[in-house]
């Protein structure tokens, strides 16, 4: 970020060459770049969160914390009120975990490549960033050195399913990891829905009190415009992301919209099994053009081309298909990532694919 001088001297040292976030958006007919859900919601659930949109008391501050919807999100994870805390995104909770545990003198355990927000959000509140790199071919992170490095951590991040590289991590390794980390460990199991054989770290939160579990709205159930996520840990844990809060982040029309999304998850998870099978429909088509590619268990597919940047561009250009360019990032290298769409969509990504890799 180019500052001027005057305003630079005004600035914390770690806020001063940060850029604001870029989703790397242009306009496309077919938007497969930012892992949403693009496929259509059920006619009853619409129905549902309009209704309940529509009727949203406006001139009213929202619950702080969203009980009704703690209560639902509760009973869904078989859990109590006090175990889980509503944010405005997993985004929120993220960076209120860094407000919460990190800070100078402190460190965050990192597996790169992973979410890069994590690494951002450290650094914006002073937090070290100590990172143990993931094989550069499998993408499985290196535990002995993750659990070498741990004892030195206030905040470890496991993302399962990891975006972009979508490898999934076992419960005993994460048992391990948060006996080894004398601080916080999240899982960010924002893509959770999408890996329905990999059992949630949620039920670990008995045992292991510095376990928090991170999911989000924003995947599996189509509400990434929305902005609600949450975060499912023993109420001690709770307690403290409650205290860090800005009071009212959760606005009256997403808690209606998401209360009545998760009151009919049924149809949402019928839509994730449906993503789940389109997902493998895409990776064998990828695999068809004989494009290098990695098994995901999120709704994405991350691949790696040729001159990996040039093919984005053709592919937006050319095809009017928006995919995320990874390239720049270690260990990424000429990598893409892919979210699976609606068929349609997937149909309009492969095709381009095969227009672009072959002209
Ligand atoms: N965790 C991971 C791994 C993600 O990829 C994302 C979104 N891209 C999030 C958390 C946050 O999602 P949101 O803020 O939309 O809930």
């Amino acid at each position: 970020m180019a500052l001027a001088e005057s305003v630079r001297a005004l600035v914390r040292p770690a806020v001063a060459d940060l850029d604001p976030y870029d989703p790397a958006f242009v306009a496309c007919e077919v938007n497969l770049s930012a892992n949403e859900c693009t496929w259509p919601v059920d006619p009853a659930t619409a129905r549902a969160v309009a209704d309940a949109v529509a009727s949203a008391a406006l001139e009213r501050y929202p619950d702080p914390l969203a009980n009704a919807l703690r209560d639902e999100l509760a009973a869904w994870h078989g859990v109590s009120r006090p175990n889980i805390i509503v944010g405005n995104g997993g985004d929120e909770l993220i960076y209120n975990l860094f407000v919460a545990f990190g800070g100078p003198g402190r460190r965050l355990l990192d597996m790169p490549p992973t979410f890069s927000v994590y690494r951002i959000y450290a650094s914006m509140l002073d937090t070290e960033v100590l990172a143990v790199p993931r094989d550069p071919e499998t993408f499985e992170p290196d535990w002995d050195e993750v659990l070498a490095v741990a004892p030195k951590c206030s905040i470890a991040i496991v993302t399962s399913p990891n975006n972009p590289t979508g490898n999934v991590e076992s419960l005993g390794r994460i048992e391990e990891l948060c006996e080894a980390c004398p601080g916080i460990v999240m899982v960010d199991e924002a893509y959770g829905e999408f890996a329905p054989e990999v059992p949630t770290a949620a039920s670990l939160i008995d045992r292991h009190p510095n376990l928090v579990v991170l999911h989000t709205l924003s995947k599996a159930f189509g509400l990434a415009g929305a902005r609600v996520g949450y975060l499912v840990a023993d109420p001690s844990v709770i307690d403290v992301f409650a205290a860090v809060r800005q009071p009212y982040t959760v606005n009256v029309m997403s808690q209606a919209a998401a209360l009545a999304s998760v009151e009919r998850r049924a149809a949402a998870l019928e839509r994730v099994a449906a993503i789940v099978a389109e997902r493998e429909r895409l990776a064998a088509a990828i695999d068809d053009l004989g494009i290098r590619h990695w098994p995901s268990q999120g709704n994405f597919i991350l691949l790696r081309v040729p001159d990996a940047a040039e093919v984005r561009r053709r592919l937006a250009e050319e095809h009017s298909v928006l995919v995320r360019d990874l390239s720049s990032e270690e260990g990424l290298e000429d990598c893409l990532r892919v979210s699976v769409g609606t068929p349609a969509e997937d149909d309009r990504v492969i095709e381009a694919f095969r227009s672009v890799l072959n002209g």
